[in-house]
């Protein structure tokens, strides 16, 4: 099976919403210009399939349009992953018969009504113009964020091109291991799930056709610069693209 390489920059740490966990609105995050993305995007090994703006929030940056402009002048693809609340500007980015965002879900029932009635709502204006955002991305840390992602998907599979479900990193523990992982997983889902690909980080499973990922985060012993691979690269505050558990690993260095 085919495993896309993205590389996923921010390009603002300011967002319209204030989640208590953000480390976007802890941090000042050096934002850089299109010819140092570039730069950095030049010294990866592997084929990138796609370049994924992200903050923060991207849609609240003003300049994701030129970023986007440039970084496709460049022969790159270019999507964003967003909280799926500004649709105006959402609407704005969108230039084909395909929808270049992958939209944050998480576990609904954190976040305010508002945010999630606006989130149903881009799922039915997608619905309506017939189109499918890239990929519903849904962070977990507990059974009740899994239960939860599990109906969220299986109710709205029909617009997301595919779903991925990620533990969430966390360093002063543990973290969720693949195999818990995936049984909770599997009994949330309640359906048959073939598993097509495993891997300690990293499991896809295929139900009725519809691609789920699974991603765990590994913890700093576990950790190899091989464990994220295929899979997200981030540019870290040094402005270099690495696996994206590293990427963090480095950045709390940077920040401690
Ligand atoms: S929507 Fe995302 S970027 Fe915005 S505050 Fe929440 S976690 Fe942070």
């Amino acid at each position: 099976m085919e495993h896309l390489v993205l590389a996923t920059v921010p390009i603002i740490n300011s967002c319209n919403l204030s989640c208590p966990w953000c480390a976007a609105h802890l941090s000042s995050q050096p934002i850089f210009n299109t010819r140092h993305i570039l730069a950095a995007l030049a010294k990866i090994e592997h084929p990138i399939h796609g370049i994924a703006l992200t903050g923060g929030e991207p849609f609240t940056s003003l300049r994701i349009l030129d970023v986007k402009r440039e970084l496709e002048h460049a022969g790159h693809r270019v999507f964003a992953i967003t909280n799926g609340t500004l649709h105006d500007q959402i609407w704005e980015f969108v230039t084909g018969d395909t929808l270049d965002v992958a939209m944050s879900v998480h576990n609904p029932a954190l976040f305010p009504e508002w945010v999630v009635a606006k989130k149903y709502e881009l799922l039915a204006e997608c619905r309506k113009r017939g189109l499918k955002i890239m990929a519903g991305l849904f962070s977990v840390d507990s059974a009740e964020d899994i239960q939860l992602a599990c109906e969220y998907i299986l109710n709205n599979r029909d617009v997301f091109q595919t779903s991925t479900i990620s533990t969430v990193y966390r360093s002063d523990q543990p973290g969720m291991k693949m195999e818990d992982l995936l049984e909770m997983v599997s009994l949330s889902l309640g359906v048959e799930a073939e598993i097509v690909f495993q891997s300690p980080g990293k499991t896809v499973l295929m139900v009725d056709g519809y691609a789920i990922v699974l991603r765990r985060a590994p913890t700093i012993e576990e950790y190899t610069p091989e464990y994220d691979i295929p899979g997200c690269l981030f540019m870290a505050w040094d402005g270099n693209f690495y696996p994206v558990a590293y990427a963090q690993y480095y950045n709390e260095e940077v920040l401690a």
